[in-house]
């Protein structure tokens, strides 16, 4: 059942490297990772170097991701960015919903709704982030958690449309802290996210579409979390700031897919 999902590797350079500093990231992930096919790679930096990145992947496989957007095509919104806008620059991805959004920005469900119906309409894929965070873990409070996170921030998702979406299940106690799920509790969570996407969209829709894990996942611990049947790839933070570990995890991708 998986391999009919290509694995995805994604970096998320967060507020890290100024336009320079990405195109030497970009020009040595580039040269590490050559003609890769099997696995999908989307970059996403900063917007300020998205321009210079794209110019840089345009004949690679590499793909441009953005880390957020504004759903609104165009406005009075100081400060944001529309889907149109990241479309002129290559994206084809944009990382919706991220912890860090939710938690300092004040993001809610239905604002990352809006957000993800955008994306789609603009044909961009939304990597839609979600998690508990370690209170609501340890309150045994996870499963109702991403439930409202994924049935609000997908609702209205046609069933056509659906398997544009990737999901990325990011437990908020995971990112950037080096604790990781172990593999057995992140595939609890993929498995019952799929089980919601089935709900949503009905079974064959659900196997198409991609379950990312984001959390502190490095060279050290993918194989095992990769190895898991619902875990179709990762969201990668601090260990995609770095060519080689973040090629090493998509070497790993490969061996598992
Ligand atoms: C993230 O921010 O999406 C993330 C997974 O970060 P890290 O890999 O650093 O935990």
């Amino acid at each position: 059942m998986k391999n009919i999902r290509r694995s995805l590797i994604a970096g998320n350079w967060k507020m890290h490297r100024t336009s320079s500093e990405a195109v030497d990231l970009a020009t040595e992930i580039n040269h590490l990772i050559g003609q890769e096919t099997d696995v999908h790679v989307v970059l996403c930096p900063p917007f300020t170097a998205l321009e210079s990145v794209a110019r840089l992947v345009s004949d690679s496989n590499i793909m441009l991701g953005a880390q957020n957007m504004h759903p609104q095509p165009e406005g009075a919104f100081t400060g944001e960015i529309s889907a149109l806008m990241l479309r002129q620059l290559f994206c084809s991805f944009v990382i919706l919903g991220h912890s860090e959004r939710r938690q300092y920005f004040h993001e809610s469900d239905a604002f990352i709704n809006e957000k993800v119906l955008a994306a789609l309409k603009s044909s961009l894929k939304p990597i839609v982030c979600v998690g508990e965070t370690l209170e609501e873990r340890e309150a045994g409070d996870t499963g109702k958690v991403v439930k409202r996170q994924i049935q609000e921030g997908l609702n209205g998702v046609s069933k056509q449309t659906s398997e544009h979406l990737v999901i990325a299940y990011e437990p908020v106690w995971a990112i950037g802290t080096g604790k990781t799920a172990t593999p057995e509790m992140a595939q609890e969570v993929h498995g019952q996210i799929r089980e919601l996407l089935a709900q949503q969209f009905g079974n064959s829709a659900a196997s198409r579409i991609r379950i990312l894990y984001g959390g502190s996942m490095k060279p050290g611990n993918a194989a095992d979390l990769l190895e898991q049947p619902d875990i179709d790839g990762g969201l990668i933070g601090g260990a995609s700031l770095q060519a080689r570990s973040f090629v090493e995890l998509v070497e790993i991708a490969r061996e598992k897919s």
